[in-house]
């Protein structure tokens, strides 16, 4: 059975086929979304879905080992196995935070270890679905030179790996010095044609969206709806690791609103294909140094200004612009949203308690978990309520961050779960006494 798709314009519903190079509709300039045939799907009972799935889930079998792929005819059902560029995306772990369920007085908290990728972070999930379509369009003969994204850190690592797996050349547009060492290394490691404009993330995207106007370059960024259809896999999966049933929200930091709507759109179809039969409600997490969707919220979205994103530990999420925030209004009117913000105090602390329970969270993370407390304080969530809180990157992604918190040296930050190596000779008198003064 082979399922139709179509790329379908949000605004006024114009329709593209697939295989053109398009990012924004050419009658309205609106997104564009990756529109599945539901009838089709719906062919197929919520039982045999799940069967599928389940039979997929941690197989060894190409392309289903991946996670994304594992769900391969509700995100790409036209692509040809050879065409797939993988790399062991999703299948992340869904782990139980016992311990801040507790004190924040929340029924369960399950952190999805998202982070836990080939390179760290969920955009992995997005980049092999957008790679693979890529692989497929060069071997129709359309004529891409090259792939090119505007990046904080996290996209232009995962499109370089996905990229020279597949060898296609790729460029990246980063803001100089905004972001970690990690995420700069990754596509020089590649082999990236990587381009460290005195700009920020905002400024980026502008000449990205320049230099793609030309079709030989492809754009990789979250606006072209092939990212979303592999992101959404989230949510298929955090529903099927809680054994099909749904979350009562679902926490997730966002930046240029991508992902949020990923979210949503993997919900929506587990709705539809009657796997699950409520929604659960969604909060989006961003950083007081670059809230615009926080301060849409305030005006039930009736006020949407851009705003000049300032810096914050949260580097991937420093976006004043976002290209998403349309999908984005969307997704959260839909699923009784809430938009929380959190401080360079909230966001650092709450990863440092996560860290004290097993964790390691990467500042976005911290974002997201900040988020979980405030609204557990607020009483917005009660004591039978399950909470998934997305986690977007591994932690090791952010030594600098790490390094800073532990030795209280963050900017507007008291680290109140720091902790610091001790020196010492190899003294054993003096190491005993140390060790009883820690655990007396
Ligand atoms: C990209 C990213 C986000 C935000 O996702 P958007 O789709 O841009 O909203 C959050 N956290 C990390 C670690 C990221 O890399
Ligand atoms: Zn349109």
């Amino acid at each position: 059975m082979n399922y139709k798709t179509d790329l379908h314009c949000i605004e006024c519903g114009a329709s593209y086929p697939m295989n053109e190079i398009i990012y924004r509709c050419s009658k309205c300039d609106g997104l564009l979304e990756v529109r599945h045939d539901l009838d089709a799907l719906k062919a197929k009972s919520a039982s045999e879905w799940k069967e599928i799935f389940e039979s997929r889930f941690r197989t060894y079998r190409h392309p289903y080992s991946s996670g994304v792929w594992g769900k391969k005819e509700w995100v790409l059902p036209g692509i040809k196995d050879e065409h797939i560029v993988s790399l062991g995306e999703g299948v992340t772990p869904l782990v139980p935070m016992p311990k801040l369920a507790k004190d924040t007085g929340v029924g369960q908290v399950l952190l999805k270890q998202c982070g836990i990728s080939h390179t760290g972070s969920f955009k992995d999930l997005g980049m092999t679905v957008l790679v693979s379509h890529v692989v497929s369009l060069i071997s129709e003969g359309k004529g891409i030179r090259a792939v090119a994204c505007a990046s904080t850190g996290d996209t232009s690592a995962a499109l370089a790996a996905y990229a020279s797996a597949a060898s296609v050349p790729t460029i990246v547009f980063l803001p100089s010095g905004k972001i970690s060492h990690a995420q700069l290394m990754q596509p020089l490691s590649s082999g990236a044609l990587v381009l460290s404009l005195d700009t920020d993330f905002d400024g980026c995207m502008k000449v990205v969206r320049e230099i793609t106007s030309d079709n030989s370059i492809y754009l990789a960024n979250s606006m072209n709806p092939l990212r979303i259809e592999g992101q959404k896999s989230i949510s298929i999966e955090i529903v099927q690791q809680m054994g099909w049933e749904v979350p009562d929200w679902v926490i997730i930091p966002g930046g240029n609103l991508g992902n949020v709507s990923a979210l949503g759109a993997g919900f929506h179809m587990l709705k539809e294909t009657g796997i699950i039969d409520r929604m659960p409600r969604i909060c989006l997490a961003q950083t007081e140094n670059a809230n615009p969707m926080y301060l849409s919220f305030r005006s039930d979205y009736k006020d949407y200004q851009p705003v000049q994103a300032k810096k914050t530990q949260a580097s991937a999420i420093q976006i004043g612009d976002p290209v998403s925030y349309p999908r984005a209004v969307r997704t959260l009117q839909k699923f009784n949203g809430i938009v929380e913000q959190a401080s360079e105090d909230d966001l650092a602390n709450a990863a440092g308690r996560a860290d004290r329970e097993g964790m390691f969270a990467d500042p976005h993370t911290g974002v997201a978990l900040s988020a979980l407390i405030k609204l557990a304080e607020r009483g917005e969530m009660n004591k039978s309520d399950r909470v998934v809180v997305i986690s977007t990157a591994h932690g090791l992604k952010f030594s600098e961050f790490k390094t800073g918190y532990n030795s209280g040296k963050l900017d507007g930050v008291s680290s109140m779960y720091k902790n610091e190596p001790v020196e010492l000779t190899p003294d054993v008198k003096r190491i005993k006494d140390v060790i009883e003064e820690r655990f007396h």
